[in-house]
Order: C-alpha cells, then sequence, then structure tokens
C-alpha cells in the first residue's frame, strides 16, 4: 500500500452537522489525517467530548466564558489541548504552520475570516461555509489565488460539479470562461425542502417543527430552513458562479426530489455529466480530504433497484420566491449578494425564534435590498460594514412587521 505523509487538519465548526461528519471520515483514516485544531462556538459538553476522543492540540470556543468552562473540564481529565477564544484564535488556528487542511464549516457570515486566513496561508480549504462565497465571493477567490490555497467544495452540489468540471478548470482557477472549456452551463439540482408540493397558502402558516423537518438531509437548523425556503439554491447558485466562472444565465437550477443526482454539467456536444449518490456528506467531504486520491467514506452502496425513480421539476419562484431574489442579487452584483446573505441571517434567526412566518422571511430579504445602496466590492472591511448595516435594517423592518 502506498504510504502517505500524515496531515493535519484544523476544523471549523467542528460541534456541527459537517464539522461531525468530518471527524467520522478521518476516523476512518488514523493513517492519514491528524485532528489539529477544532473550533466551535459555545457547545462545551460536544467539544469536551471531542477533545476527549481526538487529542487535538488547539479547541477554540469563539465564547470566552465556553472557553474558561472547557478549560477547566480539560485540565480536570488531564488532556494536554490548549484552549483558545475569540474571533483571532479561529484566523490562528486556519492560517498556522503546521495545518494542512482547513475544513471551513461555521455557519453564516462567521465563517468569513477564518476561511479568508486559511486561503492567505496557502491551505487546502474544504468549503462548507457558502456564505464566504456569497458575501466575498471575488476577495475570496483571489485570496485562494494568490495564497496559492486549494479549494475543494464540500456544498454536495459544488462538490458534484467539481468532480465532472474539465479539470483545466478545477486544477487551476483562472478567468477561463465556461464555453472556453466546452462547458455550456451548470445544472444544481434541488429537493424542494419539505414542501415542494405545499401552496402559497399553506406557505404561510407553517410551523418552525414544520420547517426543520428535512426529507433528505440532516443539516444544521439554518440550512435547513434555507433549504426549506429554497434560499439555499439561491446561496448555492451564487457560490457555483464564483467557483466554476459561471454566469447566471449559465446555472440552472432543477427541482429533484429523490436528491441521488447531486448536480450536472452540461457541455456544448450535448453530453451531460452527473455525480451520483446517497445524500451523505461524507461522500463530498472524503472526495475533499483525499483529492486527488478516493477515500472510503463509510457511505453505503447507492442501491439504483430501491430508487427506482429519478423525478424533475422546475423550481416554483412564485411559491419560493427566495431564489428568485437571489438571482436578482447575484444579476445586481457587487455587495448585493452581501445585503442578500445578511438579511436572510436575521429572517432565518427571526423564524426560528418563531417571531415571524416563513413568507416573511422573502419580504423582509426583498424589502432590505430594494432600499439598499448597491456598491462595488472593494474589501472584507467593507463587506463587514455592509453586513452590519444589513443587519440592522432586517431588523427594522422586522420589527414594523
Ligand atoms: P450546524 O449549525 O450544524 O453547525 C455550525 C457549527 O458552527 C457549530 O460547530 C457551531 O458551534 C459553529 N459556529 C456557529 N457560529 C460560530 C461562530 N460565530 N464562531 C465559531 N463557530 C461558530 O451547521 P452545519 O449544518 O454543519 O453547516 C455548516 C456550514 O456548512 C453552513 O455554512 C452550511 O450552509 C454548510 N453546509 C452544510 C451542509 C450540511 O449537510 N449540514 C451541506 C452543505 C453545506
Ligand atoms: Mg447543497
Amino acid at each position: 500500500s502506498v504510504s502517505h505523509q500524515m496531515q493535519n487538519v484544523t476544523i471549523l465548526g467542528a460541534t456541527g452537522t459537517i464539522g461531525l461528519q468530518t471527524l467520522d471520515v478521518i476516523s476512518q483514516h488514523p493513517d492519514r489525517f491528524n485532528v489539529f485544531a477544532l473550533a466551535a462556538n459555545s457547545n462545551v459538553k460536544s467539544m469536551l467530548d471531542l477533545c476527549s476522543t481526538y487529542a487535538p492540540e488547539y479547541a477554540v470556543m469563539l465564547q470566552e466564558t465556553a472557553a474558561i468552562e472547557l478549560t477547566a473540564e480539560l485540565k480536570s481529565i488531564g488532556s494536554k489541548t490548549i484552549v483558545k477564544h475569540g474571533e483571532v484564535a479561529l484566523n490562528d488556528i486556519s492560517a498556522h504552520d503546521q495545518v494542512d487542511i482547513v475544513m471551513a464549516a461555521i455557519v453564516g457570515a462567521a465563517g468569513l475570516h477564518p476561511a479568508m486566513a486559511a486561503a492567505k496561508a496557502g491551505k487546502r480549504i474544504l468549503l462548507a461555509n457558502k456564505e464566504t462565497l456569497v458575501m466575498a465571493g471575488n476577495l475570496f477567490m483571489q485570496a485562494v489565488i494568490d495564497g496559492g490555497a486549494s479549494l475543494l467544495p464540500i456544498d454536495s452540489e459544488h462538490n458534484a460539479i467539481f468532480q465532472v468540471m474539465p479539470q483545466q478548470r478545477t486544477k487551476n482557477l483562472s478567468n477561463a470562461t465556461l464555453s472556453s472549456l466546452g462547458v455550456k452551463r451548470v445544472l444544481l439540482t434541488a429537493s424542494g425542502g419539505p414542501f415542494r408540493n405545499a401552496s402559497l397558502q399553506e406557505l404561510k402558516i407553517v410551523t418552525r417543527a414544520q420547517a426543520l423537518n428535512h426529507p433528505n438531509w440532516v443539516m444544521g437548523p439554518k440550512i435547513t430552513v434555507d433549504s426549506a425556503t429554497m434560499m439555499n439554491k439561491g446561496l448555492e447558485v451564487i457560490e457555483a458562479h464564483w467557483l466554476f466562472n459561471a454566469s447566471p444565465n449559465q446555472i440552472d437550477v432543477v427541482v429533484h426530489p429523490q436528491s441521488v443526482i447531486h448536480s450536472m454539467v452540461e457541455y456544448i456536444d450535448g453530453s451531460v455529466l452527473a455525480q451520483l449518490g446517497n445524500p451523505d456528506m461524507r461522500t463530498p467531504i472524503a472526495y475533499g480530504l483525499g483529492y486527488p486520491d478516493r477515500l472510503a467514506s463509510g457511505v453505503s452502496s447507492l442501491d439504483l433497484l430501491t430508487t427506482a425513480r429519478l423525478d424533475f421539476c422546475a423550481p416554483d419562484l412564485i411559491r419560493f420566491p427566495c431564489l428568485r431574489i437571489a438571482y436578482e442579487a447575484l444579476n445586481m452584483g457587487g455587495t448585493a449578494p452581501a445585503i442578500l446573505n445578511a438579511a436572510n441571517e436575521i429572517a432565518v434567526e427571526a423564524f426560528l425564534a418563531e417571531k415571524i412566518g416563513f413568507m416573511d422571511i422573502p419580504n423582509t430579504i426583498e424589502a432590505v435590498l430594494a432600499t439598499a445602496n448597491i456598491e462595488q466590492v472593494e474589501s472584507i472591511e467593507q463587506l463587514v460594514a455592509i453586513d452590519a448595516h444589513a443587519r440592522l435594517m432586517a431588523r427594522k423592518q422586522i420589527s414594523a412587521l
């Protein structure tokens, strides 16, 4: 068997759904990967568990009180893991000299800075945090190129597209157009979420619990609500734009309820290449960790006879206005996608807190975008300010409901 150099991995968002699945895959390859650092927001109990299992060099909690608690708990079990806290520490473990791979799996805009730090430090970045590309796509892609980093998309659709894209695109990021590579368009598949067949009247009164009940994927609460509104697909359209240099009219969405085809690339000769598999994020995670090698992931074989059917239909932009609004923000360009993202985070938070209804999510986002001043993207500092302002506007909008 081939011997590999051990690779050190930092996992941002270690206690989350993607973080835990990453640790599951890593556990299957102890000869290949070492858990160097784990980071999370505030869940001390889960982090303590992970530290005693994986003995990382560093554990970072965003919250200081959580870090103090974790330090005491680790001391009592004789752990050597060093505990840090705060945003700077997140950047440090992403850019650390000893780190080879960074799994960026924090949810939301909070994931932007550490992902940028990993890009500048030239790491292999496994990008689950799509919000980074939605907010700061051009700056992040440029940082990846300038830093000599490599970027492996973990979002299942983008991972699928990456697998069937020409290697001229995936091996070196450039401004080459998709058509110059023989690609006509990319097709993002969407499950349609729990409300695929709900009427507009029904959508107005769906509950938090119904929205959190996704048919095909087990995910964190924010992305689960995004899937229910189809904003998730909208964010993914913007993500695909930056990852693959695809213009908005080269990105199509098709609803595919079985989630077996994870996405497709259509070439100019009429060939359509697809990546299929069971809906289990350990497949894209293993792909990102092992690339260009293939690693076992623990995902069971796709049983096409049980699947039996693959269905497709067009997305309904009347019932799912978030997808339309996301395309509009992408076409507006500049800071519009960052504003969309911030307003969406606030609206989803309010929906999860049962302060607004389901259809208030698109209404809030659309209202914030309609009054926003769209600028050219110049810097991360500018985007951070725009993000804060858009959150303020979204909160105002919500309290006026
Ligand atoms: P999750 O809610 O399960 O986990 C989020 C993780 O981020 C937790 O570990 C939490 O502690 C940490 N976190 C949250 N805020 C933080 C902050 N301010 N600073 C530091 N850490 C913070 O979410 P998830 O489902 O694992 O999703 C993570 C990211 O991956 C999201 O951007 C999501 O869109 C993307 N993604 C997830 C899936 C999936 O199947 N779950 C699929 C595709 C993409
Ligand atoms: Mg996805």
